[in-house]
């Protein structure tokens, strides 16, 4: 397998940064989006300036150190990410669901896969959605995808090309220092909620496609390639709701149908003060094997936008149907937790200070939750 690295410099981003970022209620927040942040060397505060890394067989083991993360209310816990390319273990994945696939009120999984399923067209599990790499405020806003160079890209749905150029973070057209490099984004014929759906395809070799263009689910936008701030090829896939910005971004991982038979966890995870936990490790393991192990941390507190529904602050999806345990270190403490995944849908569950694990149905969807003041840009 392969492994991407990206390289950035991030303060070419942080110029970009501030903007109203509004969720449920208002929170503002430097968000320096980062299409790419994806190296291993992450997570660690201190360290703002990247450290550039070549993909490679004898790439070190990353490890990440949580105890230097902001939030001293957590326990230590040191953890370390799988090797890169290892998840997930198998390379074969069924057909997936037909979209739009929605089997309870609250899913949307709208969206096919960017990429064939003859090629890896899950996200790597180092790069999700929602983590910070390189410095606190650069955020993952999308997933990433491993292919080759030159794999054909595919409209997640359907609709209309409104952008395809170089430039898309910078706003600049034609600007080949644009951390995206050559990048498509598609207005979808349908929305969500009453709001514009976007998806955006980054870091491709060759852009096939125009403004303007209109495209079924499958056609082809582009090539894969590692244009922009990557030091591999790779497809950098976002879903954007309510408008054309990297501030509104959502988790891929809630709008990409499921293989079928499979399913996908969603969680919400806060501390004793009500807070949604920060970049905390949380491992998931199929039971009854002992492997193989998932792990995955929970975004980057205030730096994603998580569902309206869920107001999750983890997804792991792709997770073939079955039992499975939930373990973390909390206080000091070995927790578990036991959840069924069941195909095709979510699993929600959460974990509070005072109450620990549980699965129970999200509350209510309320018209707070709705973000009125989201402007669509087309
Ligand atoms: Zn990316």
């Amino acid at each position: 397998m392969m492994k991407l690295f990206h390289t950035l410099d991030s303060d070419s981003l942080l110029s970009k940064g501030g903007s109203k970022f509004r969720q449920f209620g208002v929170f503002i927040l430097i968000f320096i989006f980062l299409i790419t942040a994806c190296a291993p060397a992450v997570m660690t505060e201190t360290g703002p300036t990247p450290t550039a890394v070549i993909a490679g067989e004898a790439v070190t083991q990353p490890t990440v150190q949580v105890d230097a993360l902001p939030n001293p209310t957590i326990a230590p816990f040191r953890f370390f990410l799988p090797t890169p390319g290892a998840e997930p273990v198998s390379g074969w994945r069924p057909p997936l669901y037909p979209v739009p696939w929605a089997v309870s009120a609250y899913d949307h999984f709208y969206f096919a896969r960017p990429i064939a399923a003859d090629n890896v067209n899950w996200p790597l599990a180092e790069y999700r959605y929602g983590g910070v790499f390189f410095a606190p405020n650069i955020v993952h806003t999308g997933v990433d995808i491993d292919a080759e160079e030159g794999t054909p890209i595919l409209a997640a749905g359907a609709g209309t090309i409104i952008s395809a150029d170089w430039g898309l973070y910078t706003e600049a057209p034609g600007n080949i220092s644009d951390p995206y490099g050559q990048a498509v984004v598609v207005r979808h014929d349908f929305g969500y909620k009453d709001q514009a759906l976007f998806t955006v395809y980054a870091h491709m070799s060759k852009i096939i496609g125009v403004v303007g263009q209109h495209v079924e689910t499958g056609d082809v936008l582009g090539l894969v390639g590692d244009t922009g701030a990557t030091t591999g090829p790779h497809l950098h896939f976002e879903v954007r709701l309510g408008g054309n910005t990297f501030y509104t971004t959502y988790n891929p991982e809630l709008w990409m149908a499921p293989p079928q038979g499979w399913g996908v966890l969603v969680g919400r995870l806060t501390d004793e003060d009500g807070e949604l936990l920060n970049l905390y490790p949380v491992e998931v393991r199929p039971l009854p094997s002992e492997v193989p192990l998932r792990k995955v941390l929970t975004y980057a507190k205030g730096a994603a936008n998580s569902d309206s529904y869920y107001h999750e602050n983890l997804v792991l999806s792709d997770l073939p149907a079955g039992l499975y345990k939930i373990a973390m270190e909390y206080n000091d403490k070995d927790l578990q937790f036991w959840v069924d995944i069941y195909p095709g849908q979510v699993t929600y569950f959460t974990f509070t200070d005072e109450d620990g694990f549980s699965v129970v149905p999200p509350p209510m969807p309320t018209l707070d939750f709705l973000p009125g003041t989201a402007t669509v840009v087309p």
